[in-house]
């Protein structure tokens, strides 16, 4: 009598009395979040939902939904961790997912690098989470799966092993935030880049400042390409890659097209980042000042309607 209280206690206890571990579980299960009520799961942290998707939705067609910094993402597929010419870096974070179009234009770029740049293939580090979203480590951006980061690190001639992976640090190809490292930089660099900010799908590169200052003096003939390619902080040992919204994404938005007022941005736009006023913005308080209050976390609620839909189909 008493092996059966308990059994139907054992039994029972998930359903009856939650656990206070089985919050932070259904908020990443697929199936726990589509049983839970539209009020519970609009309140739940965005970042904490995305961030424990272990795979994509296989039910819904790709698309891309929302803003680079505020959406999701349906139908994923992930950067094969190795390929002819790239190798994917830090597979623990299962961050190697994007829209189909991302992941064809990065292995287009691997393969063409490789064979006209003379750039022994790429170093991947994160595109996007299985279904995009808000990330709970890094990157206010990379939520729409058509963002990708590529090292400054040339592929070594090895596969590497996956511990490697999460332990090999990349080559930061800059001395400061004015002056680039000619110990590490090659034309091979340049040539990578250029050829990225060329593919017309291609909205926008980010580089440190520097590096822009590089490319525009590197640059000849065809400047064009570097208008896309925007000096921004901590782009000192990858670029990142954005690519504008696909066909098929009604509800993805794009970034107004960059029109540098001097068309490169070789001119203005450069002097400003090759000076002190951004770095200024971003420098951390003085530690006697009382740090201000960090903003609640994105709630589900925040991100667009359709995001509901992607977290909790199949
Ligand atoms: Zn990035």
């Amino acid at each position: 009598m008493i092996r059966r209280i308990l059994l139907a206690a054992a039994i029972m206890l998930p359903v009856t009395a939650m656990a206070p571990g089985a919050l932070a579980q259904s908020a990443t299960d697929v199936r726990a979040l589509a049983a839970m009520g539209d009020k519970q799961l609009m309140k739940l942290p965005a970042k904490k939902v995305f961030g424990g998707q272990k795979g994509p939705t296989t039910s819904m067609k790709a698309r891309a939904i929302g803003s680079y910094a505020k959406g999701c993402m349906a139908g994923g597929t992930a950067l094969a961790v190795d390929g002819p010419a790239w190798q994917v870096m830090r597979l623990s974070r299962n961050r190697n997912w994007g829209h189909p179009d991302l992941v064809a234009l990065v292995e287009r770029l691997a393969k063409e690098s490789k064979a006209k740049d003379g750039w022994n293939g790429l170093l991947v580090g994160d595109l996007a989470q299985p279904r995009g979203g808000p990330m709970l480590s890094g990157h206010a951006s990379h939520q729409v799966g058509l963002d990708a980061d590529v090292w400054l690190t040339p592929m070594p001639d090895r596969t590497l092993t996956r511990k490697e992976r999460e332990e090999i640090q990349a080559t930061v190809v800059v001395k400061d935030r004015k002056t680039m490292d000619y110990s590490v930089w090659t034309e091979a660099h340049a040539k990578l880049i250029r050829r990225a900010a060329s593919y017309p799908e291609v909205a926008r590169i980010f580089v440190h400042p520097p590096i822009k200052a590089e490319l525009c003096k590197w640059a000849k003939g065809d400047r064009a390409w570097l208008a896309k390619v925007r000096p921004y902080y901590g782009h000192n040992y990858h670029f990142h890659i954005r690519i504008s919204c696909p066909e098929g994404s009604p509800s993805c938005k794009n970034q107004p097209t960059p029109s540098p007022k001097d068309g490169t941005g070789c001119g203005e736009e450069l002097a400003y980042w090759m000076g002190k006023v951004p770095w200024k913005q971003a420098e951390k308080p003085k530690p006697d000042t009382k740090p201000a209050k960090p903003a609640p976390p994105l709630t589900l609620a925040a991100l667009p309607a359709e995001c509901r839909a992607v977290v909790t189909a199949e």
